[in-house]
């Protein structure tokens, strides 16, 4: 069977499109059961790497950490600890304290360092990695976001969520084993993570249409196809078997190896993550424990579809865009952009798949008020600069009724 980067790389290879597509650094991606281990000390060895440093939390240390340290200890390989500390809330936080932490704790001579962790714990590491210009090895401990082998790291910096533009990793290696122990809400949250594709996808060709946007045929049909794969092995990701947090960590990595080649997180970020973003932001001010990005991105993702299936009717109503060039696009690409929202799945559809994964379906229950989704819906566009349906339905909104 030929390995993720393969099939990736040669499905880019043919494509045609005018994007830029980058080639993929990363030499070794492997789910595994105990071999895991084994692999990573070898090719930690192949790479003439001697000197690591393991970056883990209590929790991670305790479920993969220890177990990594002890086998590549025995291999021969130096391996010194960064324990990152928890913030106030009892939770891992990708912020200046904790990158100054990971920073102070990696010596001049470290070859690589080793993220073992979920998301939170592979951003910091991202930064430290690109900052020092060390390489630096994957080793998810949950399959529930699919940052792990893309570049960005989403940071907060005084209180503020930026994302940076650093490095993906070298390798990957995950055990199967700490996959299936981890909590069971990081997995569901990876799994809203896929399940957000839904309108990311839809918001892809938008933004095509309405501003050019740089859009890539491969990109979107690889996203597509393991969005799909998810679906199609639903059962098992909702078991949280073997099989299926197989599937969902390997769909995941697909979705973040797309972005890593276009260099751009278009295909798996719309409106929905802006939503997400939006309430991030809210939490953080209001010094709020943060919610799994991935619970947020689902249940955004699900309230979406509605509100997309609404803005078809809205643009047959006559309303126009504002911007006179944009409206021009708008009337030409109103036909496709009707479809294309139109052929979303209903939300209510994609709450019960939410809920069969085991994760939050609805903003009640992620403790969202009905508040903070009216001010999100209308003010989380103007985050990034991006076409959106959700940046469509406000413009529509300002214009003047015929
Ligand atoms: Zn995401
Ligand atoms: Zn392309």
């Amino acid at each position: 069977m030929r390995s993720f980067i393969e099939s990736v790389t040669s499905a880019f290879q043919s494509c045609t499109c005018p994007s830029l597509h980058h080639e993929i650094n990363m030499k070794e991606i492997l789910i595994s059961d105990e071999a895991v281990y084994g692999r990573m000390s070898a090719f930690i060895k192949e790479q003439g790497f001697e000197k690591t440093v393991l970056v883990c939390d209590e929790n991670t240390l305790k479920s993969a950490g220890s177990k990594v340290k002890e086998i590549l200890e025995s291999s021969g390989i130096s391996v010194s600890l960064s324990l990152v500390l928890p913030n106030h809330h009892g939770d891992a936080a990708a912020d200046e304290k904790s990158l100054v932490q990971v920073l102070l704790e990696t010596p001049k001579d470290t070859d690589v360092l080793v993220a073992v962790g979920s998301g939170t714990l592979h951003d910091i590491v991202r930064f430290a990695s690109h900052q020092r210009r060390i390489p630096f090895i994957s080793f998810p401990t949950a399959a529930s976001v699919d940052g792990f082998t893309s570049a960005g790291a989403p940071l907060i910096v005084r209180g503020e969520k930026k994302t940076i533009q650093c490095t993906a990793p070298v390798a990957l290696f995950a055990d199967i084993n700490v996959l299936k122990e981890a909590p069971p809400a990081l997995a569901a949250a990876g799994f809203g993570d896929m399940l957000g594709k839904i309108t990311s996808l839809a918001d892809w060709k938008v933004s095509r249409w309405m501003a050019n946007e740089p859009y890539c045929p491969t990109g979107a049909a690889l996203t597509k196809e393991a969005l799909e794969n998810c679906l199609s092995h639903l059962e098992d990701v909702a078991a949280q078997s073997e099989k299926g947090l197989t599937v969902l960590l390997e769909s995941l990595i697909i979705s973040g190896l797309v972005m890593l080649v276009l260099d751009h997180s278009r295909p798996a970020s719309g409106g929905e993550h802006h939503l997400s973003h939006y309430w991030e932001m809210d939490l953080l001010k209001r010094d709020a424990p943060q919610l799994l990005h991935g619970a947020k991105v689902g249940v955004a993702s699900a309230l979406l579809t509605s509100i997309y299936k609404r803005l078809i009717e809205e643009m047959k109503s006559g309303q126009e865009l504002p911007d006179p060039e944009k409206n021009r696009k708008f009337k030409l690409h109103q036909q496709e952009m009707a479809q294309n929202y139109g052929e979303l799945p209903k939300e209510k559809q994609m709450q019960e798949w939410l809920v069969k994964v085991g994760g939050p379906a609805t903003i009640e229950e992620l403790g969202i008020t009905e508040e903070l989704l009216e001010e999100a819906l209308q003010h989380a566009h103007t985050i990034r600069d991006r076409w959106t349906g959700l940046k469509m339905k406000n413009q529509l909104r300002l214009t003047p009724q015929q």
